[in-house]
């Protein structure tokens, strides 16, 4: 009796599983309002089972209700949210919570009436109706902490293993239905009369329901879903399939400002960020210095060599320059042959230190076609010292970049008084 139990239990969760997924996966030929009412009328039977309908299987009583039923659901949530965003999340678990909330208003209004018995034994059981109620609004009231739960957890596990999907999957499982199963089954034991030894049970069938979606869920991602991706031979999409909507975002973002040719962050991200990374060095005390290095008579490399080749040179010099920088530093490209770092906690003596050996490398390891070696001349200014806005620092460093060409290129100028001549 008991393995015929577990046998229909796992029947019950491959069949949910299986039909929601596939609302799920067709849901925009069909309308997402098919997924969502089905999850809808779900929760109803859901709650109803879990306040009176209890098996025993071989490892103790279990309800199917939150243990298929309420777990599918939650792990339903979970792969809208991956498949979706917060917006659309959002709507099934106000949705159903409001509804909940309505069925136990009309619960009490019903009372009023005076219902006429159609046949023997079969009157309404008012207060089953109510006791229901409210079990549907602490249900969903904790399923509104689960789906928050379980989507903070999802998130934070991406950023150990970012595409280990199947494995976040089943971690937030476990974690969240033990947390749903420590609040949902207190109430059913204070306010139902559920007995104790119910809770192992009950929770135990919601780790092995974990571990059925686990594996249903990896079956759908690695056989249906990515064989889709790579069927329309979108290849961004076989990044973005597995990411969520803020991983996709964040993804866009750190290669958006990006310039093509030398795939350092380009002017326009350097406007945005700059002001804002001297600002928050000058806020904590410390000072920032802004380095301008311009390729000297890079006219003459376009015009031996052509532009082509020019380009090459370009992206030797900047992937040199991003080989000599600290992690807290940032290279943006300003213009054609021209880059601004922008060093923080550096005061302007360290900042000449960094600029020489900026210019050294390039001088040492980039060179022409031909083997001659390309040169850079440097301007360097330190915030506080030469001014605290980011344009002010940068004009000035960009004075001292005119006085390294006048005195004969490669070479760094700072402040008067610290020049540095290479
Ligand atoms: P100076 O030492 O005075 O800086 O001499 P210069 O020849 O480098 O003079 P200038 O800075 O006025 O000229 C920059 C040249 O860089 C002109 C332009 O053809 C070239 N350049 C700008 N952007 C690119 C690029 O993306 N690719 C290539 N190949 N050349 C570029
Ligand atoms: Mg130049
Ligand atoms: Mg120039």
């Amino acid at each position: 009796m008991e393995t015929l139990n577990l046998l229909l239990f796992v029947i019950e969760a491959v069949g949910y599983f299986t039909l929601m997924v596939t609302l799920l996966h067709f849901r925009y030929r069909l309308g997402l309002g098919m997924f969502l009412t089905a999850l809808g009328v779900m929760h109803f039977m859901e709650t109803y089972l879990a306040a009176v309908f209890y098996v025993s299987v071989p490892f103790g009583i279990v309800s199917p209700g939150s243990s298929i039923f309420f777990a599918g659901k939650l792990m339903m949530i979970l792969m809208l949210y991956l498949q979706e965003d917060a917006a659309v999340v959002r709507q099934p678990i106000y949705g159903l919570f409001l509804g909940n909330l309505l069925t136990v208003g009309v619960a009490w209004l019903l009372q009023w009436h005076s219902p006429v018995a159609l046949s023997p034994g079969r009157a309404p059981n008012f207060d089953f109706l109510r006791e229901m109620g409210w079990l549907m609004v602490w249900g969903t009231a904790l399923l509104y902490l689960d789906s928050i739960g379980i989507i903070l957890l999802y998130e934070r596990l991406g950023r150990y293993f970012k595409h280990k999907v199947i494995l976040r999957f089943m971690i937030c499982g476990f974690a969240l239905l033990t947390f749903d199963q420590i609040g949902f089954f207190g109430a059913l034991y204070y306010f139902a009369g559920v007995p104790a030894d119910a809770f192992w049970g009950g929770w135990k069938a919601k780790m092995l329901a974990v571990c059925i979606y686990t594996a249903l869920f990896a079956i759908y991602e690695i056989g249906i879903r990515r064989g889709a991706v790579a069927a329309s031979a979108r290849p961004i999409s076989d990044i973005f399939s597995d990411l969520t909507f803020r991983e996709r975002y964040h993804d866009l973002l750190s290669r958006t400002g990006r310039d093509v040719l030398t795939g350092l962050y380009d002017r326009a991200r350097m406007e945005f960020e700059a002001p804002t990374m001297i600002r928050e060095s000058l806020r904590q005390g410390q000072p920032v210095t802004v380095v301008i290095l311009d390729a000297d008579h890079f006219k003459d490399v376009n015009d031996h060599f052509g532009h082509l080749q020019g380009d090459e040179v370009l992206k030797a010099i900047a992937a040199r320059l991003g080989t000599i920088l600290r992690a807290s530093d940032r290279m943006f490209r300003f213009g054609g042959e021209e880059f601004v770092a922008i060093c923080p906690a550096t005061d302007h003596a360290e900042g000449l230190r960094l600029a020489e050996r900026l210019r050294w490398t390039i001088a040492s390891s980039v060179s022409t076609p031909d083997g001659k070696p390309v040169t850079v001349s440097v301007g360097v200014a330190t915030a506080d010292e030469d001014g605290i806005g980011f344009t002010t620092v940068l004009s000035a460093a960009d004075e001292r970049l005119y006085q390294a060409k006048k005195i004969g290129r490669n070479c760094v100028v700072g402040r008067p008084e610290v020049a540095v001549v290479g």
